[in-house]
């Protein structure tokens, strides 16, 4: 124990000063994306874990049992909000431990409502505001800024930490944005039918049009009266390629691209995937590559 005690201030010595003997705080996030964000803001200063398997996306995650041991673990607790993580969220109630802080990292973000589903039927108000803000760089920012102050209010000791940390990934957050909008802006063709209601704020960021949704949110899937009306839209629109999700069967664009003779194109609403802090930055490259070929 001595020794250990020895070792670890030799290494805080190493580090320089703004290491910290004191144990670091444990930050529990929900999925991929709130993982990279955080991470970026915390460096090597917290200890930050997510709590659903990287296969597994908030809409269709089933909390465990299990579940209640982190919750009660965590020092603070990172969720996007907007009802995306609504399993989590009844995990969270009296099972947080005391002092614990939860971040809601779109707080202050203006919601967009959900796009009318494959029917053309309006989202239904019980639905919610859309929670994908994510996808949109600059809200991404505005995320980032939330979790920064709420770790830098939690974990005082290391707020310059958080907020050094924070603003360095703000400006590749800022840079990505530039990049993705001189990509995109002189495209012609910005008609996107994507696999379900995950890219308004994206939309919404860089001028594309959402012409309809495959399904309104995974696991509802289209009737036939919705797949005919989808042919319709894909050729009254002129919709050169269809979108699927790496998360999602895509059963039914196999059969549309087969029938319409159209490609398909996936592009990933980050909903599953490997916690990382490269995560977000990696495979909103990838989406815009995608997207550019698609459309050009
Ligand atoms: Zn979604």
């Amino acid at each position: 124990m001595k020794r250990l005690t020895l070792l670890a201030g030799a290494l805080c010595a190493l580090l320089g000063p703004f290491s910290q003997a004191a144990e670091k705080i444990h930050v529990l996030t929900t999925f991929a994306p709130i993982y990279c964000f955080t991470k970026n803001v915390a460096g090597d200063a917290a200890d930050v874990q997510m709590l659903l398997p990287p296969d597994t996306g908030p809409h269709e995650y089933a909390f465990r049992p299990s579940d209640l041991r982190k919750i009660a673990d965590a020092d603070v607790i990172v969720e996007n909000g907007f009802g995306i993580e609504t399993a989590v969220d009844h995990g969270l109630q009296g099972g947080m431990k005391q002092g614990a802080l939860r971040i809601v990292a779109s707080r202050g973000i203006e919601p967009l409502a959900n796009p009318p589903d494959a029917g053309g039927k309006p989202a239904d108000a019980e639905e919610g505001p859309n929670p994908h803000v994510w996808l949109d760089p600059e809200l991404a920012i505005k995320e980032v800024e939330n979790i920064r102050d709420g770790l830098m209010q939690r974990d005082a000791a290391n707020a310059e930490t958080y907020l050094a940390n924070a603003n360095a990934y703000c400006t590749k957050l800022r840079n990505l944005d530039d990049e993705i909008g001189r990509a995109t802006v002189s495209m012609k063709n910005k008609r996107l039918l994507p696999f379900h209601d995950s890219f308004p704020y994206f939309a919404a960021r860089y001028g594309f049009e959402i012409v309809g949704t495959v399904e309104a949110f995974p696991g509802k899937e289209p009737t036939a009266r919705d797949i005919k009306r989808l042919r319709d839209i894909i050729q009254e629109r002129h919709v050169t390629a269809l979108f699927s999700e790496p998360q999602y069967s895509a059963k039914i664009l196999e059969s549309l691209s087969r029938d319409l003779q159209l490609p398909i194109v996936v592009i990933d609403p980050m909903e599953t995937g490997e916690p990382s802090a490269d995560f977000y930055e990696t495979v909103m490259r990838k989406n815009l590559q995608a997207l550019v070929k698609a459309l050009k």
